[in-house]
């Protein structure tokens, strides 16, 4: 059989296990100093900077770095930015909010192929050094079968962070964690480090995920071409790629298109419609992203920031018909990714349906300048294309 393995980044690891429920430090990814400044700004001044390449071993490479304000973040940046780690061209760096650290644990559930089931390592004694340990006292890094049957239920977490000497607290990033590798069909799942913190929060400060599947991740080429005309047609590769691989980390239908106005709905009939009206406007849309029927506050959040981070977007079309995703649930959504995402667009929104005028009032009562409020997909359509034109 062949085998189908793509690993993700560390951001895009990230998303997956917060989405899944696991603590994981604030953070933005860009791929310039000033970016990494704007984001330290976001972030609170204070910061670690970490290179974003498919290896281990980045610490020890000086490829993560603490920065104590944003001009310090864009030094560090811009010294990390083009490194080269274990042969690989540092592109873009993740800024993330700093953990204040109490003990450094190792978590994670990787295919054991030759008993062909799962097994769940764990250690007290994680960090950067956890391959010594592994290596010279074995003993101090536990590995426990699972039974595919059961997975991983609240004695078996119990089990694993006992063996593993974890705090109990533990076990339920242990079952969450879990939950991600199945969800994903991840072959491996790793957090190293796990970390408890000064305030006793269960946190994961690093993230690999190798997932069962190269269809959807491809793996981008990153070698530099001289031709201009080719570099700028790798960047568009890269952009596309990593948009549709945040997507489908995140679950969400997501297709990119080449136009401007970017597209958010719930239902792909609806979706598909909407592209229609956009077209119809004499405006092309920038993507086709359905939220599904019963897309929570969270996959709307998940949803517009990926769509803001289009580059070639312009404008936003948010267009939902409420049904077990009530409207206002969708402008809550709304609400919520402006908290992390600094609307840099003009947003258009069109909410019908179940709690429409719900929906209708959060968003009048958020008024941003930004977030436009239309009442037909029509109307809602014409002003996206006007604003993107
Ligand atoms: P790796 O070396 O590629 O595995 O990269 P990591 O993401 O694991 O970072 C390396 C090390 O940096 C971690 O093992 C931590 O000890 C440290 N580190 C990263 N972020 C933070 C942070 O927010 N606070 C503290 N105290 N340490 C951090
Ligand atoms: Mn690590």
């Amino acid at each position: 059989m062949r085998e189908r393995a793509m690993d993700l980044y560390e951001h895009q690891a990230r998303e997956l296990l917060d989405h899944g429920g696991v603590l994981v430090p604030r953070a933005e990814v860009v791929d310039s100093p000033e970016a990494a400044r704007a984001a330290a700004e976001r972030l609170g001044g204070r910061v670690v900077i970490k290179a974003q390449v498919k290896t281990g071993g980045r610490g020890k490479a000086g490829g993560v770095k603490r920065a104590e304000d944003p001009a310090a973040a864009e030094l560090t940046a811009r010294r990390i930015l083009g490194m080269d780690i274990k042969g690989h061209t540092v592109h873009r760096v993740m800024v993330a909010e700093p953990v204040e650290v109490e003990r450094e644990l190792y978590l994670g559930f990787t295919l054991d192929r030759a008993a062909g089931r799962f097994l769940a390592i764990a250690s007290a004694e994680g960090g950067m050094e956890i391959e010594e340990v592994a290596a010279h006292r074995p003993e101090a890094v536990a590995r426990i079968a699972i039974d595919p049957a059961e997975g991983v239920t609240g004695a078996k977490a119990a089990e694993i962070a006992a063996a593993g000497h974890l705090p109990p607290e533990t076990a339920g990033t242990i079952r969450r964690l879990w939950t991600v590798l199945t969800t994903h069909d991840a072959l491996l799942v790793e957090v190293n480090p796990l970390v408890v913190t000064r305030d006793g929060a269960i946190v994961a400060l690093d993230g690999k995920v190798t997932l069962d599947d190269n269809a959807r991740f491809r793996q981008p080429s990153w070698d530099g071409s001289a031709d201009r005309t080719e570099a700028r047609a790798d960047d568009r590769d890269r952009t596309r790629e990593s948009l549709e691989a945040r997507a489908a980390a995140a679950g969400l239908g997501y297709v990119k298109l080449d136009g401007q106005v970017g597209v958010i709905g719930n239902g792909a009939g609806l979706v598909m419609s909407t592209l229609d009206v956009v077209a119809g406007c004499g405006a092309r849309p920038a993507d086709f992203l359905d939220i599904g029927g019963g897309a929570s506050a969270r996959v709307m959040a998940d949803g517009l920031s990926l769509v803001l981070d289009d580059p070639d977007v312009r404008s936003v079309l948010v267009n939902v018909f409420g049904g077990i995703t009530a409207c206002d649930a969708v402008a809550d959504g709304i609400v919520r990714a402006l908290d992390t995402v600094t609307l840099t667009k003009p947003l258009v929104v069109r909410l019908d349906g179940n709690n429409a005028a719900r929906g209708r009032a959060i968003l009048g009562q958020l008024a941003h300048p930004l977030v436009h409020q239309a009442d037909t997909m029509d109307g809602a359509a014409a002003r996206a294309a006007e604003l993107a034109a």
